[in-house]
């Protein structure tokens, strides 16, 4: 068993409810069922960090300014459950910029690592497309989970992968499929929670 000491989530439909291209803290919400077992999982240890794709500012349709204003808000409506953030690191690049940056490419791993001494083989990675579990796989994330927010159901249907009802499931293997698919962020925390933190080295 391994100790997981931290979690790398994506943010938009996985953190907090998918809106497109969001600039507004006002539409800032975190996904139900979430913080209870960040706050358990806090206790245990674990340190939690975001790494977010933002096109929206290489397409001219958000700031950097507007990034971090909605960063803001969803750290204050962390902090009111109890929950400080690691850290967080954002590509503001476009899909067609070709950086290192944006997901599945590694570069905010990288950053992340570096600027906070995250090791791959003790984080899981958590995201709603198969871009965050390209990526979490790549960085060499002990384990890689797909949630059902925000794209999963369009983006598990693209893996073959079919929809959980409720809870968390392991996945078949093929390629580009995490080792978890889950209903919420809250369900796979949950199990978490229940194992103590831990998860076998590529299996709960
Ligand atoms: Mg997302
Ligand atoms: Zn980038």
């Amino acid at each position: 068993m391994t100790r997981i000491e931290t979690i790398l989530l994506d943010r938009d439909g996985t953190l907090i409810e998918e809106r497109h291209y969001l600039r507004d803290p006002e539409l800032v919400a975190l996904i139900p069922g979430a913080a209870a077992p960040m706050r358990r999982l806090a206790d245990l240890g674990c340190r939690f960090f975001l790494a977010s794709n933002q096109s929206g500012i290489g397409r001219g349709l958000l700031t950097p300014d507007d990034y971090f204003a909605v960063h803001a808000r969803l750290e204050e409506l962390l902090r009111a459950e109890g929950i400080n953030l690691g850290g967080a690191a954002f590509c503001p690049h476009g899909p067609g910029e070709d950086c290192a940056c944006r997901k599945p490419r590694t570069g905010m791993w990288d950053d992340l690592a570096a600027r906070f001494g995250l090791r791959p083989e003790t984080t899981v990675m958590v995201g709603d497309k198969a871009a965050d579990i390209a990526f979490g796989q790549a960085a060499g994330c002990a384990e890689t989970v797909l949630v059902l927010t925000g794209h999963g159901p369009s983006e598990a249907a693209g893996l073959g992968l079919e929809p959980v009802p409720s809870g968390v499931r392991a996945c078949p293997p093929g390629p580009g499929r995490p080792d978890r698919i889950a209903r919420d962020l809250g369900s796979y925390l949950e199990l978490l929670v229940q194992n103590k933190g831990r998860v076998h080295a590529h299996r709960l």
